[in-house]
């Protein structure tokens, strides 16, 4: 298949990548000639624009920072809805906020293409393995086209619903993330401070009812999980900026839909403090240490 791939960055460009690896023709356009150059070496086809990356593609792809973004990409002079033939499916895999992938999504149909919101979770080493989770929203038959390509790059593709269910399920399944993470490093903080071996709240927690994600794959205590990055000096991983940049879209969300997320709100602002404290680019597990009390003098450095 031709596909117009525009934003090859971290996740961009190994996604990308397995597309080439499954035998597609894949057109790449970045901001950032650095991306571009590192696509050319994986054997992509580097545009020159937009325009030049999506003109008589069958399928375009985007994966762009924030919804800013995504609306130049679509709407701008040039862009994709202007430049990309009708017939072509349009999918957005960046995470961007509900109203705008709502509003692209409607744009697109006034010209007539189907377009998905495709949002992902796996992060890079996912991107990478082909591993990735697919969020749609759309159409049923935007997601029956778009189900062999995502294949390529994906492990579990799940429709949520019609347009921006799946940005709507990827900040309702980070809020969880987010505010579990926090639960995890607040308890175990306090076992810290009542001389409770951590040991042995792990051994304890994890196979009783405070057994969650954060704690048996991700535990931010060092020494408990090997596989997590609190074993690596808090190197990402998911990084702490990423996250507040879910649970801000959460909080957005939320106001907008006069839904109550008292929790979503402090992890949100917990997460605000950690950023402005300089660990913005630490693995959001970094929350434990920060709790804790323990930065201080700590060989935790750099991003
Ligand atoms: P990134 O910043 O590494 O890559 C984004 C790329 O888009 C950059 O190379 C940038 O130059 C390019 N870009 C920005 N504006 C552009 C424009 N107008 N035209 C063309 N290119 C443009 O970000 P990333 O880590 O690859 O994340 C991409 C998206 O995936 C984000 O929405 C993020 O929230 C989401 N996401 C990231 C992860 C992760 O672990 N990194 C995990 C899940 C989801």
């Amino acid at each position: 298949m031709r596909i117009g791939f525009i934003g090859l960055g971290n996740m961009g460009r190994p996604m990308a990548a397995n597309l080439l690896k499954a035998g597609h023709r894949v057109v790449g356009y970045d901001l950032t000639p650095a991306a571009l150059d590192g696509f050319a070496e994986q054997g992509g086809a580097r545009a020159a624009a937009v325009a030049d990356a999506v003109a008589g593609a069958e399928l375009v792809l985007t994966m762009l920072p924030a919804g800013a973004a995504v609306r130049a990409v679509y709407e701008g002079e040039g862009g994709v809805l202007a430049a990309a033939p009708a017939s072509a499916l349009l999918v957005d895999s960046s995470t961007v906020d509900v109203a705008t992938a709502r509003s692209v999504a409607a744009a697109a149909a006034r010209r007539g293409f189907d377009m998905l919101d495709a949002p992902v979770s796996g992060g890079v080493a996912g991107a990478a393995a082909a591993s990735l989770t697919f969020m749609i929203g759309g159409s049923d038959a935007g997601f029956t086209r778009a189900r062999p390509v995502l294949e390529a790059m994906g492990r579990t593709i799940v429709h949520a619903g019609p347009a921006g269910s799946g940005q709507a399920a990827k900040i309702c399944n980070n809020m969880i993330l987010g505010v579990s993470m926090i639960a995890v490093a607040e308890a175990f903080a306090l076992a810290d401070r009542l001389g409770l071996d951590r040991r042995k709240l792990f051994d304890i927690s994890s196979k009783s009812s405070g057994q969650c994600w954060s704690m048996t794959s991700y535990c931010p205590v060092p020494g408990l999980v090997p596989a997590a990055p609190s074993n690596r000096n808090y190197d990402a991983g998911f990084t702490a900026a990423m996250m507040l940049k879910d649970l801000k879209l959460a909080q957005e969300a939320a106001q907008a839909a006069n839904a109550a997320t008292p929790l979503g709100a402090g992890a949100a602002a917990l997460y605000q403090m950690l950023a402005n404290a300089g660990l913005g680019a630490k693995d959001f597990s970094v929350i434990f240490p920060f709790l804790a009390g323990a930065l201080q003098g700590s060989a935790l450095s750099g991003p």
